[in-house]
């Protein structure tokens, strides 16, 4: 076995966290996962696999202390009730296995939620609408007797958290989705009693709340606050930037553990589009010189340099992370044992994010192993040995599900022969990665490619576009066809059913245009019915090129499926800052020389904007002939065996194409298990 960098000994250094010890430096920060108490196996083996995979701590995600904190339709993890203790003690027992901590975020998201699953009345400082979605019902506010029964709640289920065996207890104070938060905010408290109005009196409740958890389970449990030392979503309003720095002040000694972030989660889990590795640490680096607690934070560390930097400059005591740990749950055993270019990196893309948001259970880009590691049995490291090491494979297409396709079965043994008819291997990240602010989505082939190269039983050929002929000749004993897919150039998608009149003038593109680097003059139009990141990505570039961008989107807010990803706040001030014109629920209906004929969706009304140029991003098409011709081949006894996967099935997220590639490598030769 390698060894570690010595560089890196002091991520393995043990830690005292009140009066639990951390076997070293690696905590997965208490994250969001959706699967909820219904899908408690699948969570237990979710967060079994990051213990497994070195990380000292690992924490739940939101556990709800009481029926009124409710955020159905989402699920989370709860300890309102006597009956969460088994299952939740099965989850800490799965995590003690492996030597490392449990650590439990317990909350209640006050008037963040509507408790429509509970049908309860949501519950605030001050009376006020729920401020997540648009749901119309108010929550109440308070009074001192439901002060004292909140209090109530958290040592009630902060005895529930110790009897299922948790080391680490939060109260939680964050994201703007707590209500501890909200006593702390001007904004949302504007009680005129002790628990409101001066900083002494809003900061009441989290020192009550902090002491009592400390007397009800401190003498065996680390007590943690997970606090916003700053809230960037509406700084003016929130006074927060002052009175941050004041709460950890104030509480300096109080918690144990002091686990800070940048609220709200858009801008603490921001996207490596607009947020670099450790882009907190401006906001939070302050903390450690105020209190003599240990304090973790997030920064979508992969690198255990800026990990050990971290540490050495007084900035943080313990790496926190989600999505690094998502991404590679044995980030710190590769570490640990010398192979930090086995680290599966995070590239900040937000799906993770974005199926929360969903209520899909957690998926992720660069793992495809997540979310299945129960429903399927997958591991992020292990794969079943091949069946018969003589097979061989064929895979035509380096794209992302050729490249995962191609890993997973050179690692179980078989002969993979990988082609691509490129010059460079990628598939769509050749040129998506090249886009501006896209260049960490890179490594999700960058990590593939260092793996497949070393390994001698896969053979890969660039500039090789294949035939059905050349397929046929190969004689493969499996061909797996992931050639991908390609924009449309004529507007058809979700608006249009049939070409926009006027798409086949020479002033009309696609992405596939502007992927390829060619160059517009004049005022351009932007459409966007596509509702991802395409078509801002477009803007992007476009206004770097110095033109005037007109953005038109059917939908009524801009790039409104980037709301899932966090990115949305990011791209429309992005483009508020470089002057874009932005035009919503609208449709082109025709395009003419130098203008667009747009209609308003909601009203009809028509009218007309220049454009020297129009770029239609609107919906992709499978590269799907070649498969059909195979699969012709096939019903005729040329091609034993084949496939597809992909962008070549259908066009969707990177995400999907990467478990497509895991999916067909993992059932090749194994006995079919039938659907779940
Ligand atoms: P996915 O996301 O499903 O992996 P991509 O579009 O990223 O799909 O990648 C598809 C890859 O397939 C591209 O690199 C493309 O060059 C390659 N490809 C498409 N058709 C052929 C072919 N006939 N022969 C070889 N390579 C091909
Ligand atoms: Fe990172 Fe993207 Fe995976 Fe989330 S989905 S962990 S952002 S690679």
């Amino acid at each position: 076995m390698s060894k570690r960098d010595s560089r890196y000994d002091i991520l393995f250094e043990p830690i005292q966290i009140g009066p639990v010890k951390m076997k070293n430096r690696f905590y997965v920060a208490p994250h969001a996962d959706s699967f909820g108490m219904g899908k408690m196996d699948e969570m237990i083996a979710y967060r079994k696999a990051r213990a497994e995979g070195g990380w000292g701590a690992v924490c739940t995600g939101e556990t709800m202390i009481h029926e009124t904190s409710d955020h159905a339709p989402f699920v989370c993890t709860r300890l309102s009730s006597d009956k969460f203790i088994e299952p939740m003690s099965r989850l800490t027992g799965a995590i003690h296995e492996q030597g490392s901590l449990a650590g439990v975020e317990l909350a209640h998201v006050g008037a963040s939620c509507p408790s429509w699953s509970y049908r309860q009345h949501p519950i605030s400082p001050s009376a006020q609408f729920p401020r997540l979605y648009n749901n119309p019902v108010s929550a109440r506010k308070m009074d001192r007797k439901d002060i004292a029964e909140l209090r109530h709640w958290y040592k009630k289920a902060a005895k529930r958290a110790q009897r299922a065996g948790f080391d680490i207890i939060y109260a939680y104070c964050s994201h703007d989705l707590s209500i501890l938060q909200d006593f702390l905010m001007q904004r949302t408290n504007k009680r005129t009693d002790e628990y409101g109005g001066v900083f002494e009196n809003r900061l009441r409740l989290v020192k009550e709340v902090l002491s009592d958890l400390k007397d009800t389970v401190g003498d065996t449990c680390a007590i943690a606050l997970r606090f916003s030392v700053e809230d960037r979503q509406q700084p003016s309003s929130l006074n927060i930037q002052e009175d941050g720095r004041r709460v950890v002040e104030s509480l300096a000694e109080i918690p144990d553990l002091w686990d800070v972030n940048v609220s709200d989660w858009a801008w603490d889990s921001g996207s490596s589009r607009f947020f670099e590795e450790g882009a907190q640490e401006p906001f939070i680096s302050f903390v450690k010189q105020v209190t003599n607690k240990p304090v973790v934070g997030v920064g979508r560390f992969t690198s255990p340099d800026a990990m050990v930097s971290q540490i050495k400059r007084g900035v943080l005591d313990i790496i926190g992370a989600a999505r690094p740990s998502i991404a590679d749950p044995f980030l710190p055993n590769k570490i640990d044992t010398g192979k930090t270019d086995d680290i599966r990196e995070c590239i900040g893309c937000n799906i993770c994010t974005a199926e929360v948001m969903n209520n899909t259970a957690i998926r992720c880009t660069q793992n495809p192993s997540v979310g299945e590691e129960h429903r399927k049995g997958w591991h992020p490291e292990k794969v079943p040995p091949a069946h018969d090491e003589s097979k061989s494979i064929l895979i035509i297409g380096g794209g992302p599900s050729g490249l995962e396709a191609a890993l997973t079965l050179g690692k179980r043994g078989y002969q993979v022969s990988l082609v691509d008819g490129g010059k460079e291997w990628g598939g769509r990240l050749v040129r998506e990665r090249r886009m501006p602010r896209l260049s960490a989505w890179g490594r999700v082939v960058d990590y593939r490619l260092e793996l497949l190269q070393v390994m001698p039983n896969v053979q890969m050929y660039l500039d090789s576009p294949l035939t059905a002929e050349d397929v046929e000749e190969f004689e493969a004993d499996h061909v797996i066809v992931a050639t991908g897919s390609a924009w449309r150039s004529d507007g058809t998608g979700r608006s249009h059913s049939d070409p926009i009149p006027g798409w086949d003038q020479a002033h009309v593109y696609s992405p596939e245009n502007i992927l390829n680097g060619e160059i517009l003059e004049g005022d351009v139009v932007v459409y966007d019915d596509d509702y991802y990141y395409m078509a801002s990505i477009i803007v992007d570039k476009l206004v770097s090129a110095g033109l005037k961008v007109t953005y038109v989107t059917s939908a009524s807010i801009p790039a409104p499926w980037t709301i899932n990803t966090l990115e949305f706040g990011h791209i429309v001030k992005s483009m508020n800052d470089s002057g874009v014109e932005i035009v919503t629920d609208t449709n082109i209906s025709s395009i003419n020389e130098a203008t667009v004929r747009v209609v308003r969706q909601l009203t009809g009304k028509e009218s007309q904007i220049s454009a020297k140029g129009v770029v239609l991003v609107s919906g992709q098409l499978a590269n799907d002939s070649l498969y059909y011709e195979l699969q012709n081949k096939q019903e005729n006894g040329l091609i034993t065996s084949l496939e597809r996967i992909g962008d070549c099935i259908s066009p969707a997220l990177i995400a999907q194409s990467t478990h497509d590639g895991r999916l067909a490598g993992m059932t090749y030769g194994q006995p079919d298990s039938g659907q779940d």
